[in-house]
């Protein structure tokens, strides 16, 4: 259900940002470590589009590698969420992105 009320919230926004064009495509990029399932998500969105009168929108979710600083100072993107930094293999990190769901692009007629 987090996919539904997240594909809801994406299409209130899509709503105030169109107007009243019809959208043509959305671009979303997801974390990973925001929990979004990128097909739920287009599943969801494809359904509320529909209820919208949006037919045969391109719905693109790319899922986006987390980004993290180490305290050594380097900064690098990992997809395994349990290997420590590529440098000095320490965990003591701050994350830079990859917990959020961010509407990337949209393309409207
Ligand atoms: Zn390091």
């Amino acid at each position: 259900m987090h996919e539904y009320s997240l594909a809801k919230e994406i299409a209130n926004i899509v709503k105030e940002k169109t107007l009243n064009q019809s959208l043509v495509s959305i671009s979303l990029k997801a974390g990973i470590l925001s929990g979004v399932f990128p097909d739920s998500l287009s599943f969801y969105l494809e359904l509320i589009f529909q209820d919208l009168g949006w037919k045969d929108v391109t719905i693109h979710i790319e899922s986006v590698p987390a980004k993290y600083t180490c305290h050594c100072g380097k900064t690098y993107t990992t997809e395994a969420l349990l290997s420590g930094c590529p440098d000095c293999g320490q965990f003591e990190r701050s994350l830079i992105e990859g917990d959020q769901c961010i509407i990337e692009t949209l393309e409207v007629k």
